[in-house]
């Protein structure tokens, strides 16, 4: 059997939180994970926050993540802001193919690969979002998405590359509506994402990556999804906003073991 990949949990705080809270929040949530079990701890704030966070964190284990990217190291993209950019904001990571980004800003499968491969190059580590819609699955078509989001999204980076990110399985109908994923249903997807990625990047690529659930976890669903082998961590909106709940997502990191 192969050993356990190592867990990373990782909070996704979309338009939530200002400077002020921002420091509140470390205020809270540093001192209960100082003691907590070796997992990857990731939160990823708004731009204005990013600063405000990264000097939180500092001489902790806890990393920094952006929400979004642009592909260009540099132009005249109003509004947006470059991977170089938020490697020297302090940033360790960003998250690729949100499905806001995708529903809401019209990002295709496309963008997703060029801003992770823009992220890799400036030295950041993508996790690229992948996940179905409600009318997908119902209409039998998991597989077909998420096989199509990873072909033409990280699927098309190349092995090096790939071996820099992290995937989330986030389906879109378990996102902020309370409605989780069954712990079987989450292997069930990542299952035929690993399999995807042992197809086109070989076995060790295959047993490597970490892909996250994301979509209603909570403290009292976290220990449950992390006990299946398959799920390698969780990516948390609406809970991780509490550092209270969020540290105690964290604590849930040993007890897939
Ligand atoms: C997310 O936005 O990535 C997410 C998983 O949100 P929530 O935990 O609120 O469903």
């Amino acid at each position: 059997m192969t050993a356990r990949r190592r867990v990373v949990i990782a909070a996704n705080w979309k338009m939530h939180k200002t400077r002020a809270e921002t420091r509140a929040f470390f205020k809270e949530f540093l001192p209960r994970v100082a003691h907590q079990p070796p997992c990857d701890i990731l939160i990823a704030p708004p731009y204005t926050a990013l600063a405000e966070a990264v000097q939180a964190v500092q001489g902790t284990s806890v990393r920094i993540a952006a929400q979004n990217v642009h592909w260009e190291p540099a132009g005249a993209f109003t509004g947006e802001i470059s991977a170089v950019m938020l490697a020297e904001a302090g940033c360790a990571a960003v998250l690729v193919g949100h499905s806001e980004r995708r529903q809401l800003f019209g990002e295709s499968d496309e963008m997703v690969s060029q801003k992770a491969r823009a992220a890799i190059t400036a030295g950041l580590e993508p996790i690229v979002c992948v996940g179905e819609t409600l009318a997908e699955r119902e209409a039998g078509r998991t597989a077909e998405v998420l096989t199509r989001q990873f072909r033409q999204g990280p699927g098309a980076l190349t092995p090096l590359e790939f071996s820099r990110i992290m995937l989330a399985y986030e389906p879109v109908w378990a996102i902020g509506t309370g409605h989780t994923a069954t712990p079987a249903m989450a292997a069930e997807a990542h299952r035929l994402l690993r399999s995807l990625v042992t197809e086109q990047f070989g076995p060790r690529a295959g047993e490597r990556i970490r892909i996250l659930y994301g979509g209603s976890v909570r403290p009292e669903n976290a220990a449950e999804l992390l006990r299946e082998p398959e799920i390698d961590g969780l990516l948390v909106g609406t809970a991780s906003l509490d550092p209270v709940s969020f540290a105690q997502i964290v604590g849930c990191s040993m007890q897939g073991d």
